[in-house]
């Protein structure tokens, strides 16, 4: 089957800092690391390196066709990426010598997706198929009643959390990955507990904790694999890339957590966010 990833690209800029920038002060940056970033590429390199077919729909400006051909070379099919005049989503980011950080993001092309773009590309899909979705693009609503009615299920990830958003789409989806701080935010938005929503399954991340799923079976609890962590950044997109992989391998719920657990724990032992994600062989590798 094929996975659609309505999702955002971003270009990380990483910059050095002795100390983080204050009102009206210029600083030197000592150092510098341009990456490929994004919740919705890291998601779809995730699923490309579970070794999932994933089309990613979205866009960039012409300053983000490196971040496209990347992903191309990662194994996503990239046709559906428009390049618009409008400069690709970006984050700047200072992280001063105590590790600290600040972020700046701009979403730039990521929130002009037009519904024809999303139409071209969901007609290109099959029932069956899975639609991947996360808030830093627009369209969501518009895609998930799209991939409804084509008979596709439609997987999301509630982040970054936006109330509006997110209860737009509750009654769209058929799967919800949140982690646990967006899990309480949802709950005291809607006042309501998350098996109370109407999305047959919801699974919660809680970090070096695991997992918790919760289905119209119950509540099940998966462990995280212990190992050091030395930069968590794009766990939760590994786990999610990883997840609706292989469920659209057909694997039972548990089984396609269990492959994503490996694959973020395998995530967090690296520094990085998009090109580091493994591979499938890599995580098959693992004595853990
Ligand atoms: P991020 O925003 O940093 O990408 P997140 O907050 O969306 O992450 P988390 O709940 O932190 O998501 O992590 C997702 C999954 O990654 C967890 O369910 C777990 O399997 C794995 N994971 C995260 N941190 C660790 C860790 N320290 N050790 C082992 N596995 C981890």
């Amino acid at each position: 089957m094929t996975l659609f990833n309505l999702g955002s690209i971003n270009v990380d800029k990483v910059y050095r800092v002795s100390h983080l920038p204050g009102p009206g002060e210029t600083l030197a940056a000592t150092g510098f690391q341009q990456g490929l970033g994004g919740k919705g590429a890291n998601m779809s390199v995730a699923a490309a390196r579970a070794a999932a077919r994933i089309t990613h729909i979205g866009a960039v400006g012409a300053d983000g066709r490196w971040a496209v051909e990347r992903m191309m070379e990662y194994g996503v099919d990239t046709r559906h990426i428009a390049v618009t005049e409008t400069a690709t989503g970006h984050a700047i980011i200072c992280v001063d010598d105590a590790g600290e950080n600040s972020i700046v993001l701009f979403p730039g092309a990521n929130r002009i997706i037009s519904d024809a773009m999303i139409g071209q590309a969901l007609s290109q899909a099959s029932p069956g198929d899975t639609l991947i979705m996360q808030n830093e693009t627009n369209g969501q609503v518009t895609a998930a009643r799209m991939a409804r009615d084509l008979g596709l299920r439609v997987a999301y990830a509630a982040a970054p959390f936006e109330a509006s958003a997110v209860q737009e789409v509750l009654g769209l989806i058929d799967l919800l990955v949140l982690n646990e701080v967006e899990a309480t935010q949802l709950e005291t938005e809607t006042g309501s507990n998350l098996k109370d929503l109407g999305v047959s399954d919801i699974i919660v991340t809680l970090g070096s904790k695991g997992c918790r799923w919760l289905s119209d079976e119950g509540v099940m609890h998966f462990d995280a694999i212990p190992v050091t962590p030395v930069d968590t950044t794009g766990a939760g997109d590994t786990f999610t890339g990883y997840l609706v992989a292989g469920l659209d391998r057909k694997m039972p719920m548990a089984q396609a957590i269990g492959l994503a657990t490996r694959a973020a724990a395998l995530m967090v032992t690296r520094h990085g966010t998009a090109d580091v994600i493994p591979d499938l062989k890599e995580i098959q590798d693992q004595t853990f």
